[in-house]
């Protein structure tokens, strides 16, 4: 009785005593420093944070100037060391690749701690005042080290007073050290985390900025089950979005969250919120002003990088559990900017309003008013839309729960086609952006040369500029529109039903395309003819594929990654990996179609197996499961060679071993595929999940451990690298009428001893006429098969369409 009543009270609980000021608090946090009455003497102690142990041999540590009473800060000048063995292979292989070994042992000599946890006492426990009469003084302390910590205090401070003004039983630890060997790295053990212990740095390659994470996993606590993490301490459960743009493109958005309390003691939320955008005020449902904290204008690295900022709001007392609650958020700036030719980037595409992210499903409410020349097209449904006084005034509500919103505008040429219970409409300018008509003129004039014939009749070869045809693509739109018509059909036939009424194509000025629920952004190189994209220097056959299965891949993510999304980053591929199989799929109905899938593939294995500067594979820089992480300052092209083209390989593979080719091909692998998407649509699916439902649809023939598991095949492919290399030797004799007998071998090589697979062998006939043998289980000691054909074979080969291997 006592809970309902709970539950069904809205409004904050009142506090016995005032609670401390937010404001005050953070500024304290932000300016803390050294205290110089607290400088002693440290030998001889060891900190202990989950696997971490810091080693405190001989120095001086000195506290920072305590907030609220507690220190929250300090730092150790002297000799030190870290010791951390990470708990699985995954992880220490990964930091060797970082740092040369698969256990992080490193001297430091300075140390910047900043906790919520016991720090400060085990430290003070052991520390003695310095004695005047020393030869060792501390130095540099105060000129050194204070302008440090000023500069660095911000990116734990709402961190910290998170703890300040919640619960303390999930404290935040932090180490940033000076290390001999490996420079400035950071220790991170955040108990309200999932991957409670993160151990990264920052660095940099080609001007560009890397946050790389050396390790990452759940606390001890956590492996063995009893440990409690909490992700967040709310849900937003509805967002309704009001946004003006103005004749400059400047954004005025007013946005009000419901949200739903999952914590009675938490104080702090924080939501994404791109840095271009300034909160100018928080308001509760009652009215009141909230304080809230921008996060910093900087990133880790220092630099003022768009996206990826946040805003912090600090609520006058929690919620009770399950009690829903209204936050309203003003905020200006700008988020769309202009490319030339008229043309319109909105550029922070998922930060444009405060969000928790792609991992909680909402209900959105969209409403925008903008200048009235341009069409504005958004996710979910336009239910209706307006113009008066130049003005035009659109309202969009989302099919449902869906992970984003967003919205794109131009001066668009439209065109409507229905597939299935789904309309889709396709958005393009007439003219392409000023960067890809630069492109054009520079390729074009650059193959320019003509004979030029002078008044005295001289003919000499000169460089002269070619009338440059205009990029035009909005002759593109019913091609796009008719690719994402059969998309969808297709699709449709593959994974079951799109779950959207209505899904939105529209044009975005750059290199990639997204696919988001209900609004798919398609970059202007998809929208031109082939010849054009030639024209632009996209020769390479595999870059020309690339933007041809764009359409296919973005139409794919609404199903993989919309409908269905990925829990945490270790199971991107599930959106990413398999939107890319599906486009591939799709090229395979083309004209010609089977030899485009099979070249495209072929493009994904020769870019997984090119080396890096370091004359490593692509491959080997990390597991499909290590999802983002595989994109750092080794190799910044990890993320999307792996997630992307290994996972679709691994798909193809799926496919491969569960097909039986007397009966019509892939048919239990589409099930298994349709049937994931029944079950986990709407949720969010892990990879774990993902195996133990496609064990469900195995042969007996993929039993290979005889215990109704397929981790022979997903943990060397998923959370493993290295592709096996495999020589086949065979040999065919005849066994009475119309009886041969096929013998051979195929040795393995170039991956781990565990390694095994189910090697597809196939025999060519005549007439190029191929058939699939049986599938070969061949180990580290390789594998032998005897098979028998009716004809003789005019060659027998390891089926390199179907695995990823390289076949000598
Ligand atoms: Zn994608």
């Amino acid at each position: 009785m006592l809970l309902l009543l709970a539950l069904g009270c809205g409004g904050p609980r009142v506090w016995a005593q005032a609670p401390a000021d937010p404001n005050q608090l953070l500024q304290q946090l932000n300016e803390v420093q050294i205290d110089f009455t607290q400088v002693y003497v440290l030998r001889d102690t060891a900190l202990t944070r989950d696997r971490v142990k810091l080693y405190f041999n001989r120095g001086f540590v000195a506290f920072l100037t305590p907030v609220a009473g507690e220190v929250t800060g300090a730092v150790f000048v002297g000799d030190g060391e870290i010791l951390l063995i990470p708990p699985n292979a995954v992880e220490k292989r990964n930091l060797t690749q970082f740092t040369g070994a698969p256990i992080l042992t490193e001297p430091f000599d300075f140390t910047l701690l900043r906790f919520t946890d016991q720090t400060a006492r085990e430290l003070r426990a052991r520390a003695r005042p310095p004695d005047p009469e020393d030869s060792e003084q501390p130095t540099g302390l105060f000129e050194v080290w204070n302008p440090l910590i000023r500069r660095r205090s911000p990116d734990h401070s709402v961190r910290i007073l998170q703890d300040l003004l919640g619960r303390r039983d999930l404290p935040f630890f932090h180490a940033r050290l000076q290390g001999v060997n490996l420079g400035v790295f950071q220790v991170f053990v955040d108990e309200r985390l999932p991957e409670t212990v993160v151990v990264g740095a920052v660095r940099e390659k080609n001007q560009q900025w890397y946050a790389d994470v050396w390790c990452s996993f759940p606390s001890r606590a956590a492996e063995a089950g009893g440990a409690e993490t909490q992700a967040s301490s709310s849900r937003v459960v509805s967002y309704k979005i009001d946004t003006r743009l103005a004749e400059d493109h400047s954004l005025e958005g007013r946005a009000e969250l419901t949200l739903e309390s999952r914590s009675a003691v938490e104080r702090i939320l924080t939501f994404e919120l791109s840095r271009w955008l300034k909160v100018s005020e928080v308001r509760d449902e009652a009215g009141n002003r909230l304080p809230f904290f921008p996060g910093p204008a900087v990133d880790q690295a220092g630099a003022a990088a768009p996206g990826n900022g946040w805003v912090a709001v600090a609520l006058p007392a929690p919620y009770p559990v399950g009690a829903h609650f209204r936050l309203n958020f003003s905020y200006q700036g700008n988020v769309i900017a202009e490319v030339g030719n008229d043309l319109l980037y909105v550029g922070e595409r998922g930060s444009w309003y405060p969000s928790r992210g792609f991992k909680e499903r909402a209900t959105y409410d969209l409403t925008f008013r903008f200048p009235a020349p341009l069409t504005l097209v958004a996710t979910g449904r336009r239910l209706e839309e307006k113009t008066a006084d130049g003005v035009t005034w659109s309202h969009w509500v989302s099919d449902g729960a869906i992970p984003v919103a967003g919205f794109n505008l131009g001066l668009y040429q439209t065109t409507v086609c229905q597939a299935e219970n789904t309309t889709i409409s396709v958005y393009v300018t007439t003219e392409a952006e000023a960067a890809l008509k630069k492109r054009q003129a520079a390729t074009q004039g650059a193959q320019a040369l003509a004979v030029v014939r002078s008044r005295t009749g001289r003919s000499s070869l000169e460089v002269v500029s070619r009338p440059v045809t205009p990029l035009e693509p909005v002759a593109g739109l019913e091609d796009v529109a008719d690719q994402a018509l059969r998309a969808v059909q297709y699709f449709t036939t593959l994974f079951g039903p799109v779950p959207y009424s209505h899904v939105a194509i529209s044009q975005l000025p750059a290199g990639f395309g997204q696919g988001w629920p209900q609004l798919v952004y398609l970059p202007t190189l998809s929208f031109l003819r082939a010849s054009e994209r030639s024209e632009l220097g996209l020769d390479d056959k595999s870059e020309e594929l690339h933007y041809r299965v764009m359409v296919a891949h973005e139409i794919a993510h609404q199903w993989w990654g919309n409908y269905l999304g990925w829990k945490s980053y270790h199971d991107q591929w599930l959106s990413e990996g398999f939107a890319s199989y599906a486009a591939a799929l799709f090229l395979a109905r083309e004209p010609d179609g089977e030899r485009k899938f099979h070249e495209l593939l072929g493009a994904y294995k020769r870019s997984l197996l090119s080396k890096t500067k370091e004359g490593r594979t692509v491959e080997s820089g990390g597991p499909i499961w290590l999802g983002e992480r595989l994109s750092n300052s080794l190799d910044p092209r990890g993320y999307l060679t792996i997630v992307y083209m290994k996972a679709c390989w691994v798909l193809q593979m799926l496919r491969m071993l569960m097909t039986d080719p007397a009966k019509p091909a892939g048919e239990r692998f589409f099930r298994m595929l349709r049937d994931f998407v029944q079950a986990y649509g709407g949720k969010n699916a892990s990879t774990e999940d993902f195996i133990r439902h496609a064990e469900k649809y195995m042969t007996p023939a993929l039993d290979l451990e005889h215990d109704g598991r397929l981790e022979w095949f997903f943990n060397p492919w998923v959370y493993g690298t290295g592709i096996p290399t495999y020589k086949l030797t065979a040999d065919v004799q005849p066994r009475g009428a119309n009886k041969f007998l096929v013998q051979g071998r195929i040795e393995q090589s170039g991956v781990g001893a565990d390694f095994e697979m189910l090697v597809p062998v196939m025999a060519t006939f005549a007439r190029d006429r191929k058939v699939r043998l049986g599938l070969v289980h061949v180990t580290r000691t390789g594998g032998s098969f005897r098979f028998t054909s009716t004809r003789r074979p005019a060659r027998v080969a390891i089926d390199e369409d179907s695995i990823l291997a390289v076949v000598q």
